[in-house]
């Protein structure tokens, strides 16, 4: 018998159709035939927005920072908190990606998101210490905000057990509770935490931004928000590509558990809002904030089929919000460079 017909005879080559999101058996090396283009696509997608926050100059963020009549306290404030936040935050994520969810995710399309997902991770958390060290800011404070600031304390402490389950190393899926588990903190990361609990930072920064106010910041968040909307829009698909090829695990039980969550979630973040901004400042108050809270919100729950939380939301308080998300323009919402990462050798899978 010839090597390539025994070849042939032992091993079982991979049909695209054999391929699952979780519990696969097909071999997770073999990143081809694809079956899920669409976390290809978006692997595709982020390569093609990749930036570096050292192509980012600080220096008038710096000045303003130091001069004595440069920021209001207030202003001061939701900076210092802000970076409190989300100097930590990322490191929550990148963790949960690789001692967690990558080990439990059997198609190596999504395996290979998830990758790139880690790393950027690791750009936006050297993107805040990026910004703390340029202002020469107190890093203990900062970094220690999350111990220690209870509205950010809360945020955390609400993550840490869907962390703590998958990052367990005895943590296996294949029952329809580990499933379930699995599932769950999925819609925690992906909706509540990358969906929800980073917009209003987000929101904060960018509008500091829009008024001409640390702009060099504001622009690192805005590649950031760019990123972890495509984060929140790939976990969206993979967790409804999961419900599809495990319908039993949507039960009643399950959605309505996930319905707590999610008003816990939104509970959660208006407290930082409130706390970040105790009055009104840049133009917004807390109550603004409620009410983006909750129309992103709806728009979570409905993108994985769930009803809207709050159905008497329609309106969005900072419709501005959206322009920053799509990019895709020539130019940079504030001016200071070209953001036209897209052009060049980029990649044109269309
Ligand atoms: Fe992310």
């Amino acid at each position: 018998m010839s090597l390539d017909s025994m070849i042939a005879k032992n091993t079982k080559r991979i049909n695209a159709v054999d391929k699952r999101i979780i519990n696969g058996q097909t071999d997770v090396n073999q990143l081809v035939p694809f079956k899920y283009k669409w976390a290809w696509e978006k692997y595709l997608a982020t390569c093609a927005n990749h930036w570096m926050l050292q192509e980012v100059n600080m220096q008038r963020d710096i000045e303003l920072w130091k001069s004595p009549n440069g920021l209001t306290e207030d202003e001061r404030l939701i900076v210092t908190r802000n970076l409190g936040f989300f100097t930590t935050a990322d490191s929550l994520a990148a963790n949960n990606i690789v001692l967690g969810t990558y080990r439990q995710i059997t198609a190596p399309e999504c395996r290979q998101f998830l990758l790139r997902q880690a790393f950027e991770e690791a750009i936006h958390t050297h993107s805040y210490q990026y910004i703390v060290e340029s202002l020469g800011m107190d890093e203990g404070e900062v970094f220690n905000a999350y111990h220690e600031i209870p509205s950010i304390k809360a945020k955390d402490e609400f993550l840490i057990p869907f962390i703590d389950t998958l990052t367990n190393p005895m943590f296996r899926t294949g029952t329809l509770e580990t499933d379930q588990q699995l599932l769950r903190s999925l819609i925690v990361f992906a909706c509540i935490m990358e969906g929800i609990f980073f917009y209003v930072g987000f929101v904060q920064i960018l509008a500091l931004g829009r008024q001409n106010k640390m702009t060099g910041a504001a622009e690192q968040y805005q590649y950031i928000l760019r990123d972890e909307s495509m984060h929140c829009n790939f976990g969206i698909d993979l967790i409804n590509t999961i419900k599809l090829e495990n319908p039993e695990l949507w039960t009643e039980e399950f959605k309505a558990e996930l319905i707590e969550l999610f008003h816990k979630g939104v509970e959660l973040e208006y407290a930082y809002a409130e706390d970040t901004m105790p009055r009104g400042v840049l133009g917004l108050n807390a109550s603004m904030f409620k009410e983006y809270l909750r129309f992103i919100c709806n728009r979570r729950t409905t993108q994985i089929g769930l009803p809207e939380l709050f159905p008497n939301q329609t309106n969005n308080p900072f419709p501005w919000m959206s322009e920053m998300i799509d990019l895709k323009k020539e130019k940079n919402f504030f001016e200071t460079r070209v953001t036209e990462y897209q052009s060049g050798g980029a990649l044109d899978w269309d």
